[in-house]
Parts: C-alpha cells; sequence; structure tokens
C-alpha cells in the first residue's frame, strides 16, 4: 500500500490508472477505521482493480459548535487496518492542502436536507457534497462506497452524482455493528462507560419499532413515540431527532407506506450517535 499526502500525485496516478483500463474502487473516510469501514473496503476490493481509501477529517462540514478539534485521529493504525484489508492506496491529504484559500464555488444540497442530520447540522451536507466533488476529480473513482448508517448521505451524494452527471456508481453498504447492535462509528470511543452500556438502545428501539410495523402499525405519530420513550427510559442521552420518513425522498409521512427510513441521533457526554432502519412496508389488504 502506498500512501499519498499530495493532491496532484494522488490525482496523477489515478489518470494513470484510468489509461491503463484499470477501474478504481474509492472509499471516503474521516479515519479513526474500524469494521465498518473495512467492509465498504472489502466490496471495493471485491469490484475494482484498484482501491483508494481517503482520510480526510473535512472542516467544511462541522458546525462551529461540533467535533472537529476531538475527532478522534490514529494515521499509523489506520494505515495498518488497510493495508492489513489490501488497500493499495492511501490518500492522506491536509486541510492546508484541500482548502488553501476559501472556496470560489462550493455546492449547496438543495433537497433532502431539510430533515434529519440536515436539520440540526446547518451546512452539514453542503460541506460534504463539496468535499466530495474534490475528491471525486481527484481520485477519478468507478464506484465510490457508502455506509447506510449514513442513510441520509447516501440519498444527498445520489442526487449529486445525478444532479452533476458525474460518472461514478454509487454503492450502498449495510451497517456493521456491534454484537449488543451498537453501530460501529469512530465517535463511540468518546461514550462514557455508562453510555457505551446504554447506547445498544438506539438499536434495540429501531427493533421494536420494526416488529411494531410488521404487526400492523402504520401510524408514525404511535411508533415515534414508542421509540422516544423506549430512549429516555434506557439512556442519560438527549434525543436529537427521531423521524420516519419516506426513503430515499426523505418526506414526512402520515401513514407508513413503500420503503421507509426511521432515524434517529442521540447526543452523548461527548459523543452524538445516529442509526436508523430502513423498511419496506408491508401493502395493507
Ligand atoms: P466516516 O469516517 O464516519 O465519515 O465514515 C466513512 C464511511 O464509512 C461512510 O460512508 C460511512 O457511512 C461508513 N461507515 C461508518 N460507520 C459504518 C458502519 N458501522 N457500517 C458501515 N459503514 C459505515
Amino acid at each position: 500500500m502506498r500512501t499519498i499526502t499530495d493532491i496532484r500525485e494522488m490525482q496523477r496516478i489515478a489518470l494513470q490508472l484510468k489509461r491503463e483500463g484499470k477501474t478504481i474502487g474509492f472509499v471516503p473516510t474521516m479515519g479513526y477505521l474500524h469494521e465498518g469501514h473495512l467492509s465498504l473496503l472489502r466490496n471495493a476490493r471485491k469490484e475494482n482493480d484498484v482501491t483508494v481509501v481517503s482520510i480526510f477529517v473535512n472542516p467544511l462540514q462541522f458546525g462551529p459548535k461540533e467535533d472537529l478539534a476531538t475527532y478522534p485521529r490514529d494515521l499509523e493504525r489506520d494505515s495498518s487496518l488497510a493495508e492489513k484489508e489490501g488497500c493499495d492506496y492511501l490518500f492522506f491529504p491536509s486541510a492546508e492542502d484541500m482548502y488553501p484559500a476559501a472556496l470560489s464555488v462550493t455546492a449547496k444540497v438543495q433537497e433532502r436536507t431539510d430533515v434529519l442530520c440536515g436539520k440540526s447540522r446547518p451546512g452539514h451536507f453542503d460541506g460534504v457534497a463539496t468535499v466530495l466533488i474534490k475528491l471525486f476529480n481527484i481520485v477519478q473513482p468507478d464506484k465510490v462506497y457508502f455506509g447506510m448508517k449514513d442513510a441520509q448521505q447516501v440519498a444527498v451524494v445520489d442526487g449529486l452524482v445525478r444532479d452533476f452527471n458525474i460518472p461514478v456508481e454509487i454503492v450502498p453498504v449495510q451497517t456493521v455493528r456491534e454484537e449488543d447492535g451498537l453501530a460501529k462509528s469512530s465517535r463511540n470511543v468518546h461514550l462514557l462507560p455508562a453510555e457505551r452500556d446504554q447506547a445498544s438502545a438506539l438499536h434495540q428501539s429501531l427493533k421494536m419499532a420494526e416488529s411494531l410495523i410488521t404487526e400492523g402499525e402504520y401510524d408514525p405519530v404511535k411508533i415515534l413515540s414508542v421509540i422516544r420513550g423506549f430512549i429516555e427510559k434506557n439512556t442519560s442521552g438527549e434525543i436529537d431527532y427521531i423521524e420516519i420518513l419516506s426513503y430515499p425522498d426523505l418526506k414526512q409521512l402520515t401513514r407508513l407506506e413503500e420503503k421507509i427510513i426511521i432515524a434517529m441521533a442521540v447526543k452523548f457526554t461527548k459523543a452524538r450517535l445516529i442509526d436508523n432502519a430502513i423498511i419496506s412496508v408491508r401493502k395493507e389488504s
């Protein structure tokens, strides 16, 4: 595996690989790699000639009161994990090189951003879309791998690629979880021990909601109130949002039908956790 920090060198390598007719699978990350990231990498390896993993904690997607400064970082550990998993290129640009000056053009996400994390993190998806346009131009990927833990991100990036005619295929990958159901996340290291024990309640509440729907409950208000009650009873976290929307359009629903997402964000002392379930609702007969 080669670690590349220079943006132009990464782009030169990628363009050369394309000239040789090689396909490039790309996994953009913010580092502090875990099994979730490695699962994306495994999928990328299977389906492409060459794999690139980027590690870049993108300042543009963090709000002023968010955890940019404390976001966990460990390049040495990340490189050894990526190399063991067979990554070909680890792209690790600096923020100074990515943003030497304020950008003269940035992306603005218009749809699917007034709900969920888009609502509670204003500007977040504009930052995500902007950095992805840069990364796609540098890495020249054929396929890009994203985790469904960030389902809204997948929906937004689908729109970005479609609206800007970017010739990449977005490949969504299922969420990887701890044994107790907690979705793997770089931010989990910031949970206090008691909070770590409580954090599996997020997934449990989603499973409960899924059972209710299977049993025929189609009223989103009732399901939301069960989830809220469960999280409040079983965690000390502060609920940022819990929403049920259509997926992938992310529209409000008065009654559940077709494909829906139940998504939540819960703030613990030093970590804000997100999780979701995407459910195909059985048609009423
Ligand atoms: P991050 O480093 O948190 O920006 O995540 C980089 C990519 O890994 C994103 O596409 C995430 O959705 C994905 N990812 C993060 N956690 C998981 C997980 N537990 N399972 C699957 N993919 C994940």
